[in-house]
């Protein structure tokens, strides 16, 4: 397995700016990318104070910044980091089924205004889990709850339906509870009771509180240095994640001093 020197997570205008700087540099990188639409930027109606372009909307720049990320040649992962490790001189990071090495990290994941659903914390990895390719067969004949609307949470709830589930299919909007007691048995949505073995929730991103370990946060954002160093050696954070101001050029400026630093770490290591 290839191991790269920098994986980025995240596909936003803090992404682009790193892979870009990473580029030059001639590092190996690889980038976890949710579809462009997810992030931030897509939702803004204009933008009117980022230098060196005209006005245009979110829509517009996000598809920019999206094509100049793939213009860096990094190795584009589609999908959701759903945990990061570090293992000694590198770290692993689970997308799906599928597990990538890289010896930094950076993260670029924006802001999750992301709500739990009661429930959701406690039983997590006991009946509760964010990806059904990585854990469906712990339920193979049993009766599991499909939580998300979209197309990953119909291809899940149709994977899990092949692999012999019974597949209760549930939107991502609605009033849930989940729970149980050592496991996660039973979900709640709008009162209603549902007996499950299994609760599979399929959002869009992971709250990085969950993404990886050891991280301090302030104010709601990851705890930086001026060189965007996060408490744990070898992972970097820049963009919306690192808290206000939630800026587009701030971003940028983060991505570029990240990737940079990045460098640093790896040359002197
Ligand atoms: C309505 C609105 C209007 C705005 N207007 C302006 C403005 O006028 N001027 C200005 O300067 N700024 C504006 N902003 C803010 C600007 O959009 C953000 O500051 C900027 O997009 C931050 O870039 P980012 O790369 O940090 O995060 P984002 O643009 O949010 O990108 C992060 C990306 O990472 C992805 N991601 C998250 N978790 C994971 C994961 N686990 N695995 C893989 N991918 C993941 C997300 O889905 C997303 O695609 C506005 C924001 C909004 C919402």
């Amino acid at each position: 397995m290839q191991t790269y020197d920098v994986l980025i997570i995240g596909g936003g205008p803090a992404a682009t700016s790193a892979a870009m700087t990473l580029k030059n540099r001639n590092k190996t990188m690889a980038v976890v990318a949710n579809k462009a639409e997810t992030g931030n930027l897509y939702k803004a109606e204009k933008i009117t104070n980022y230098p060196g372009l005209p006005p245009m909307s979110g829509a517009e720049m996000a598809e920019l910044f999206r094509r100049q990320l793939i213009d860096t040649g990094a190795d584009i992962i589609e999908g959701r980091a759903l945990s990061a490790m570090s293992m000694g001189d590198t770290f692993g990071v689970s997308v799906g089924s599928q597990f990538y090495m890289a010896r930094c990290l950076i993260i670029t994941a924006g802001t999750t205004r992301e709500k739990l659903y009661p429930g959701e914390g406690e039983f997590l990895g006991r009946g509760v889990s964010y990806c059904a390719t990585c854990d469906g067969m712990l339920y193979r004949g049993k009766t599991v709850a499909v939580v998300g609307g979209g197309e990953e949470a119909a291809q899940d709830a149709d994977f899990l339906e092949g692999i012999g589930c019974t597949v209760l299919r549930f939107p991502q909007n609605g009033r849930y509870e989940i729970s149980g007691e050592a496991k996660a048995s039973t979900l709640t949505f709008n009162g209603e009771s549902h007996s499950v073995d299994g609760v599979f929730i399929i959002k869009d991103t992971v709250s990085v509180t969950r993404l990886v370990p050891g991280l301090t946060y302030e104010a709601g954002g990851i705890v930086v240095d001026r060189r965007m160093a996060t408490a744990v050696p070898g992972v970097f954070a820049a963009g919306d994640c690192t808290g206000k101001p939630l800026q587009l050029a701030k971003a940028v400026g983060e991505g570029n001093v990240a990737a940079l630093s990045a460098c640093d770490y790896l040359d002197k290591k």
